[in-house]
C-alpha cells in the first residue's frame, strides 16, 4: 500500500514496524454536541483506510479516544471550555452530557457503516496514565511549573514544528486575536500539560494530582492512551486537518520526549469539508448532521457515497445540488447491484484478480473515485452473475455502501412485485410437480410479459429481471 505520510510530505509505500500488523490511532471527538458532517467525513476516509488495510491483509488494531474533559478550544488558559458550555446549555451534567453525545456519535457511526474501533477510551478513564506521563516529563526536564499549571517547554526539542519546515514563530497564525496570552508560559508554543488554576472556576471534573486539584491539558489524552493501547511503536495516526497543529505537533513532542525515541511513522490527515461559503463549523449556517440529513429524506450512505467520490487529501464542497446527484448515482449503482442475477459459479481466479486490482490501485493512497470507476468496471465485465456479486461484495469491505443489502427503501423501490413473482413461481413449480407443463409453460410467458426472466438450476429456479 502507498500512503502519503504527512510527516514527510511525500507518498511513501505502508511499512509497518511488525510484518503484517497495523497499530492505528484515531483522534475521536469532543463529546459535547453532534457531530456534523464535516468531521464525519474524516470518519469515513479513516474507516476506508481502515478496511482497506484488512483488505491488503494486515491484522489492524484501532484505539480512539473520547474527549469527555474540559478545556478545549485553546492550548493556554484561553478560550472556552467545550464541555462546560454543552453542559450549561442543555441544564445537564459534564458527564451526562459526555455519555450522550458518545451514544449519538456511534449511532451516526452505524449509519454511516463506520466500523467500530477496536477499543474506545473515554479521557476520563486515564488520569492516572496522564499524570504518570506528566511526572516523566517533569523528571526528564520537557516541563515546567508555572502559575500553578504544568506546561510542556518547547524550546527543549531540536524541533517542534515536525510537519513541515514553517516557522515556528509563524505558527501561531490564525489563532484568534481575541485570546489573550498566557503570560506564564516559557516560549510561544508550550502547551498545558495539566491545570489546578484557570479561569474555568467552576470547572466540573477535577482530579487529585501531584501539583495539586486538578484537570489535564487537551493534548496528554492521545498521547497516553495510544500508548496504553498500542505501546511506545504506532504505525498510523489519523485526524482532520486541522489537528496537525497544535494537537499533533504537541502529541509528538510530548510523546517522543516521553519515550526518547520516534512514535509514530505515518501520520494520516483528512482534509476539509466546506460549504460555499468556506469550512464548515458547528457555529455557522445550518448545522449539518447526519439526522438532519434523514430528516430531508437522504440515505446516510449516500453521504458516505458523496465524500468516497473525492481524494481524501483535496478539500470536498458541500451542497445540496451535489448531494442529490450522488445520491442518485448511488441508488442507481446500488439498484444495478442488487439486479445481478445469482447465477453460474464463482470463478475465484477471477474474484482474486480483481481483488488485486483493487488492492492496487484503491490502495495507491486510498484513492476511493478509482474504487469506485471500478466497481462499474465489475458490472460490466464479462462474469457471470454469482462472480460479480463475489467481486462487488469483496469491495465494498472496504468502501461500506451496502450495495447487495436490500434495504426497505431499495425494496419499495424496485420490488412492489416482488411478491407476485415469487408467488407466480410457486405456482409454476407446483404445475411442473403435477407434471401440468401447459400451465407451467403459460406462467413463464406470462413471467416475460413482465420482464421476468427465469432460470432452472440444480438450487431450484431463480430469476432476474431482464435487461
Ligand atoms: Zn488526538
Amino acid at each position: 500500500m502507498i500512503i502519503y505520510n504527512t510527516l514527510t510530505r511525500k507518498k511513501e509505500e505502508f511499512v509497518p514496524n511488525e510484518p503484517g500488523k497495523v497499530k492505528m490511532y484515531t483522534c475521536g471527538p469532543t463529546v459535547y454536541h453532534f457531530a456534523h458532517i464535516g468531521n464525519l467525513r474524516s470518519y469515513i476516509c479513516e474507516d476506508v483506510l481502515e478496511k482497506l488495510l484488512r483488505f491488503s491483509g494486515y491484522d489492524v488494531k484501532r484505539v480512539m479516544n473520547i474527549t469527555d474533559v474540559g478545556h478545549l478550544s485553546s492550548d493556554a488558559d484561553t478560550g472556552e471550555d467545550k464541555m462546560l458550555s454543552g453542559a450549561k446549555r442543555e441544564h445537564k451534567t459534564v458527564m451526562e452530557i459526555a455519555k450522550f453525545y458518545t451514544d449519538a456519535f456511534f449511532a451516526d457511526f452505524a449509519k454511516l457503516n463506520i466500523k467500530m474501533p477496536d477499543v474506545v477510551e473515554p479521557a476520563t478513564n486515564c488520569i492516572p496514565e496522564f499524570i504518570h506521563m506528566i511526572e516523566v516529563l517533569l523528571e526528564k526536564g520537557y516541563a515546567y511549573k508555572a502559575g500553578e499549571n504544568i506546561y510542556f517547554d518547547t524550546s527543549k526539542l531540536d524541533k517542534y514544528y515536525v510537519f513541515g519546515n514553517m516557522n515556528e514563530e509563524d505558527l501561531q497564525v490564525g489563532v484568534r486575536d481575541d485570546v489573550t496570552e498566557d503570560t506564564n508560559k516559557r516560549n510561544k508554543n508550550d502547551f498545558v500539560l495539566w491545570f489546578t488554576k484557570s479561569k474555568f472556576e467552576d470547572q466540573a471534573l477535577k482530579w487529585d494530582s501531584p501539583w495539586g486539584v486538578g484537570y489535564p491539558g487537551w493534548h496528554i489524552e492521545c498521547s497516553c492512551i495510544s500508548m496504553k493501547h498500542l505501546g511506545e511503536y504506532m504505525d498510523i495516526h489519523c485526524g482532520g486537518i486541522d489537528n496537525m497543529f497544535p494537537h499533533h505537533t504537541n502529541e509528538i513532542a510530548q510523546s517522543e520526549a516521553f519515550i526518547g525515541h520516534k512514535w509514530c511513522n505515518y501520520w494520516f490527515h483528512v482534509h476539509h469539508l466546506n460549504d460555499e461559503t468556506g469550512k464548515m463549523s458547528k457555529s455557522k449556517g445550518e448545522f449539518l448532521t447526519v439526522s438532519l440529513l434523514e430528516e430531508k429524506g437522504y440515505d446516510p450512505l449516500a453521504y458516505r457515497f458523496f465524500t468516497l467520490q473525492s481524494h481524501y487529501r483535496k478539500p470536498l464542497t458541500f451542497s445540496y445540488d451535489a448531494l442529490n446527484q450522488a445520491a442518485d448515482t448511488y441508488k442507481k449503482l446500488k439498484d444495478r447491484a442488487l439486479r445481478i442475477p445469482a447465477e453460474g459459479d464463482v470463478d475465484q481466479a477471477a474474484v482474486k484478480e480483481w481483488h488485486d486490482k483493487f488492492a492496487e490501485t484503491v490502495g495507491n493512497d486510498v484513492n476511493t473515485a478509482m474504487g469506485i470507476t471500478l466497481l462499474y468496471d465489475v458490472l460490466k465485465a464479462e462474469l457471470n452473475g454469482n462472480t460479480k456479486r463475489a467481486v462487488i461484495a469483496d469491495y465494498d469491505t472496504v468502501l461500506g455502501l451496502k450495495l447487495l443489502e436490500e434495504t426497505a427503501a431499495a425494496a419499495a423501490d424496485n420490488g412492489e412485485d416482488v411478491a407476485e413473482i415469487e408467488a407466480l413461481i410457486a405456482e409454476r413449480t407446483a404445475a411442473k410437480k403435477a407434471k401440468d407443463f401447459a400451465k407451467a409453460d403459460e406462467i413463464r410467458g406470462k413471467l416475460l410479459e413482465m420482464g421476468i426472466v427465469l432460470e432452472d438450476t440444480r438450487e431450484g429456479v431463480k430469476w432476474k429481471r431482464a435487461e
